[in-house]
């Protein structure tokens, strides 16, 4: 839980620990600390929602991208390999899914560019809390949905992600 914390400083952000998530606009009351919560209880449906559980990797790599100034800084990289090979390429959005690819991208060990993030707030209008207080049977197609308004909101590092996949896949 500390961990989140410690990357804002590293990023230079100032938490805001009231009203709505300052990086995806979610409408909590306690801030991201709250909306990083959230996420902990979505995670924790697919448990009971095996509808959900199949399409849970987009929400996970969503919530990470709405939230890159506390993550780790191969985090925006990791998240968007993820999401191209499951929205462009047929990869598994199911929980527990490999990609050998992006194990391959870490697997090179090199020091990446930083991908920039799109403006806090222009990160795509769905948030966890609309996933998370959606009907059972809206919430796969909702998580889908999550993952690509937050893609189309990273667009300005498609082309990357793209040409990064095709060198991956075809070595
Ligand atoms: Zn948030």
């Amino acid at each position: 839980m500390q961990d989140f914390r410690q990357q804002a400083v590293k990023n230079g952000v100032t938490l805001v620990e009231s009203g709505p998530c300052q990086f995806c606009g979610s409408a909590v009351e306690r801030g991201v600390a709250q909306c990083l919560d959230l996420f902990g209880e979505l995670a924790g449906r697919v448990r009971n929602e095996r509808g959900y559980a199949a399409s849970h990797l987009f929400s996970v790599d969503a919530h990470a991208l709405q939230h890159p100034e506390v993550h780790g800084r191969l985090n925006n990289h990791v998240h968007l390999l993820s999401l191209c090979l499951m929205l462009e390429r047929g990869a598994s959005a199911a929980l527990g899914s490999r990609k050998p690819a992006v194990e391959k991208f870490l697997a090179l060990g090199r020091e990446w560019p930083p991908l920039s993030p799109p403006p806090m707030g222009m990160r795509g209008a769905l948030t966890v809390k609309d996933v998370i207080d959606a009907a059972v049977e809206e919430r796969p197609a909702l998580s889908r949905r999550w993952g690509e308004q937050v893609w189309e909101a990273w667009r300005a590092h498609q082309p990357w992600v793209r040409r990064m996949l095709d060198r991956l896949m075809h070595d």
